[in-house]
């Protein structure tokens, strides 16, 4: 039995924003105290007096690059840093070596991240063999082993016959597909946004239009088919407004940004900065309001860090050979966190963004609320805690992050994951073996 005591109890999904206490026992979530807390309480208490107390966060896109990549991260490794930023679930892609495209990686993933994981795992897999967008994957089965969604993200799936086949198919289960919106073709092997910075740097661009036709047509694809369509790191203002304009026409269809994508803009990569070379590309300014815009009105669904390590080897060379992403689960809740800088996002929206929404477009049952009989998954959040993001915080095998030596404001500073304390900075609670 725990006893998580005085905090403000943040639950989007009962609407519940208010001072109280939470007992959790068995790994599922008890129930909610309000007034004087229990008193001679039979168990372990643990103080939240000043800080929020929410839904274990859950990261929707991350790779953890196990198996084949470990040099760049693994299982345990990634999920610690999940941890320490407050994640106790996350959803990881099936670009790893082999690709995650066969019931037997699922299996794989599932039970590294049950032996040695410091979150929950949830395994996307593969919409097509070897992300090759030729040959369907085998959707029953790998979802029989554990997949909860389908997606070739790092890649498009350029075939417009074949992502309706996909749609098609997964549409009797209710998975979503969630897609890597860029026309390869268009895109035409550019490194950063086209616009004045990558001219000026001479970096060759790839248009904001190779996302959003890729946008277009799996809305319209999704229209057709009926199927559910989940957009991943949304960057442009055009994608914004076709997301706004598919639901409002009762598409099936949701989306998701990543942090970098609100907080910094192309000019990040002036001085050829490989740490803010991701794809997509940081866009202008224009496209950075309109995300904002997006998540102020609610078109877009989910913050999700799209945490993609690498090593020095691959980032740390010329801007043009450099690889795409940066790691992004230490500094995804402090960066969202700061949105409620002009008053206008509410915590209950960020715990939404965070948590209630990734549980709800992936269907994770049990997770992403503190109803009684969920999963004992909380983080307990100081939005004002003052803290900077040093090199030696990082938890992640790779160090790739533009964020090195910002000021953040607002930490996790407890991550449960099934009633176990997988991260604390609270002086005198120790995380579970
Ligand atoms: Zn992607």
């Amino acid at each position: 039995m725990l006893l998580i005591k005085g905090g403000r109890i943040v639950d989007p999904t009962s609407g519940r924003d208010e001072v109280g206490h939470l007992v959790l026992s068995d790994g599922k979530i008890e129930g909610f105290v309000q007034g004087d807390p229990p008193g001679d309480f039979p168990g372990r208490v643990l103080h939240a007096e000043g800080r929020w107390v929410v839904p274990g966060l859950i990261d929707m896109h991350v790779h953890l690059r196990d198996p084949g990549f470990e040099w760049k991260e693994d299982i345990r490794t990634g999920t610690m840093a999940a941890a320490a930023g407050g994640f106790s679930s996350v959803a990881c892609m099936a670009n790893t070596q082999p690709v995650n495209d066969h019931p037997e990686i699922t299996r794989y993933i599932l039970e590294k991240a049950k032996r040695e994981g410091a979150a929950e795992v949830f395994p996307v897999a593969a919409v097509s063999r070897g992300l090759e967008g030729k040959e369907m994957t085998d959707f029953a089965e790998l979802a029989e082993a554990g997949a909860v969604a389908f997606s070739d993200d790092g890649r498009h799936v350029s075939n417009p016959l074949f992502m309706r086949r996909a749609m098609e198919y997964a549409r009797p289960f209710g998975f979503p597909i969630l897609v890597h919106s860029e026309d390869r073709e268009l895109a035409g092997g550019g490194a950063a946004n086209e616009g004045w910075t990558a001219l000026k740097l001479g970096i060759p661009g790839s248009p904001a239009a190779a996302e959003d036709i890729a946008i277009a047509r799996d809305i319209l694809i999704a229209r057709q088919t009926g199927g559910r369509l989940h957009l991943q790191h949304i960057s442009t203002r055009m994608g914004v407004d076709l997301l706004r304009m598919a639901k409002k026409a009762g598409v099936n269809v949701t989306g998701e940004t990543a942090p970098h994508y609100f907080t910094l803009t192309d000019a990040a990569i002036e001085g050829y900065d490989t740490n803010a070379k991701m794809n997509p590309p940081l866009r202008g300014e224009e496209d950075r309001m309109a995300i904002l815009e997006g998540i102020l009105d609610g078109t877009i669904d989910a913050v999700a860090s799209d945490h993609a390590p690498h090593d020095d080897y691959v980032k740390q060379c010329e801007f043009l050979r450099a690889a795409n992403g940066i790691i992004g689960l230490q500094t995804s809740l402090p960066l969202t966190l700061a949105l409620m800088g002009g008053g206008k996002v509410s915590p209950m929206r960020i715990v939404d963004l965070l948590s209630a929404a990734p549980a709800r477009i992936l269907s994770l049952p049990g997770k992403g609320r503190l109803s009684p009989g969920a999963d004992a998954d909380v983080t307990v959040i100081d939005p004002d805690l003052e803290w900077e993001f040093r090199r030696e915080d990082v938890l992640s095998k790779s160090g790739n992050s533009p964020f090195l030596g910002w000021k953040m404001r607002g930490r996790a500073v407890l991550t449960l994951c099934g009633g176990r304390i997988r991260h604390s900075a609270l002086s005198g609670v120790e995380a579970d073996a």
